[in-house]
């Protein structure tokens, strides 16, 4: 059967066709720039790689070329004979747990969560009604970012803050790179010959955007991000855990409006703003006093994760690295682990190859990198919501 998964952003729509169970990929489609002067539409499939430039006003346009493209190159010749459309919603709040197949009534759900999530439910909302309209018969399953730690204790996911606000404000800690965290799990399971509910491990999704996971018996019980994709470690221009008092002194004292401080927090902290770049390849190139620093901070906030999940879980079985830090960073890696005691062991030289497990074998903590892939996980919970 064909799976097609959308990750649709504000102005991009990112297309993945897989055939099933084989998780075959058959095409990845990428749409750009919907709304701009000129789109681009990347398609990749077999070996080819083809770009067309063209005009896309929206994202039903988008869809359109996308259909369009499957057609003509004799990929997919009918959108409506797909098994199941897998969505990324990047916010599912306290409703959903798991992955869902959509009806009205979700769709009001999800519309109804856009004030916590207001860049980016829109646009997975938008992506979801246009293929609804294209391939009405289709089964449409939406799978949240926030599901995997909707099982998080009261304890992590609650501020210390009045109790009222997460009673009628739903102020709380949500957790996001769910869909990758849960991914990397079930492959970390799948390496170690475990079953993941016998798994202890602390997984380091780092990428432009980062966040840290501790899970227990397969289940999350911590992560870095909270409210927002914000909170937890230093990203490539997001601050993470700061001072909250700096929010209010930056206000009052240098009289900062609100959305000025959402955008120096969002996007012109974290790495840039200590070292003018996000790029964790070009940053390590360069070298420079203020790169070093930035990689420093960065490095320094994971290990003070690590550290910390080590305490909440007692046994660790596995630290395992994803995202395109984590697979393709030696150096970063080797920062991370070097000293960090309790008789775990780096392999320095299975780290520099980007080996799966990269511990000495008296490890005390197994040591992995194992690469992500949202847009794959995304299509097996499809798939396995249409065999229940
Ligand atoms: P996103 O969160 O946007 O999906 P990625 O997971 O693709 O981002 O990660 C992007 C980051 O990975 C960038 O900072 C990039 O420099 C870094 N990266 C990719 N390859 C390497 C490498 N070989 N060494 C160091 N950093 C790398």
């Amino acid at each position: 059967m064909n799976i097609a998964v959308i990750n649709s952003g504000s102005s991009s729509i990112k297309f993945q066709l897989f055939h099933m169970p084989e998780k075959k990929v058959l095409a990845h489609i990428l749409v750009e720039k919907i709304g701009e002067f000129i789109s681009d539409t990347i398609l990749e499939y077999e070996d080819k790689k083809l770009v067309i430039t063209s005009v896309i006003k929206n994202h039903h346009d988008g869809l359109e070329e996308i259909i369009s493209l499957l057609s003509k190159h004799e990929i997919l010749e009918d959108f409506s004979s797909l098994s199941a459309i897998g969505h990324r919603v990047v916010h599912g709040g306290e409703e959903f747990k798991t992955s869902t197949l959509i009806d009205a009534s979700v769709l009001e759900k999800i519309e109804a969560l856009i004030p916590l999530a207001p860049l980016h439910n829109p646009a997975n909302l938008e992506g979801i009604l246009v293929a609804m309209k294209k391939a009405p018969d289709v089964p449409q399953i939406a799978v949240f970012d926030t599901a995997f730690h909707s099982h998080m204790p009261q304890e992590a996911y609650l501020y210390a803050l009045p109790y009222e606000l997460y009673e009628e404000h739903k102020i709380r800690r949500y957790g996001f790179h769910g869909t990758s965290h849960a991914f990397v799990l079930k492959q970390t399971a799948e390496i170690l010959q475990k079953k993941s509910e016998e798994l202890n491990i602390i997984t380091l999704h780092l990428g432009n955007g980062s966040s840290a996971c501790a899970i227990e018996g397969g289940v999350s019980v911590d992560t870095s991000m909270g409210f927002t994709p914000l909170e937890g470690l230093i990203m490539g221009s997001r601050c993470g855990d700061i001072d909250s008092a700096i929010v209010i002194h930056l206000h009052r004292e240098l009289g900062m409006s609100i959305d000025e401080i959402d955008k120096l927090l969002n996007k012109k902290s974290g790495l840039i703003g200590i070292c003018k770049n996000n790029d964790v390849r070009t940053i390590i190139e360069l070298g420079d006093e203020k790169s070093q620093l930035a990689i420093e901070m960065m490095v320094r906030r994971i290990k003070k994760y690590i550290g910390g999940y080590m305490a909440l879980l007692g046994r660790v079985d596995a630290i395992v690295f994803t995202g395109g830090i984590g697979e393709n960073s030696a150096y970063i890696r080797e920062m991370v682990l070097e000293s960090l005691a309790c008789g775990i062991e780096l392999d320095y030289a299975q780290n520099k190859r980007n080996a799966t497990i990269i511990s000495t074998k008296i490890s005390s903590v197994k040591l992995m990198v194992v690469k992500t892939d949202e847009e794959q996980e995304i299509a097996n919970e499809c798939l396995s919501l249409l065999k229940n």
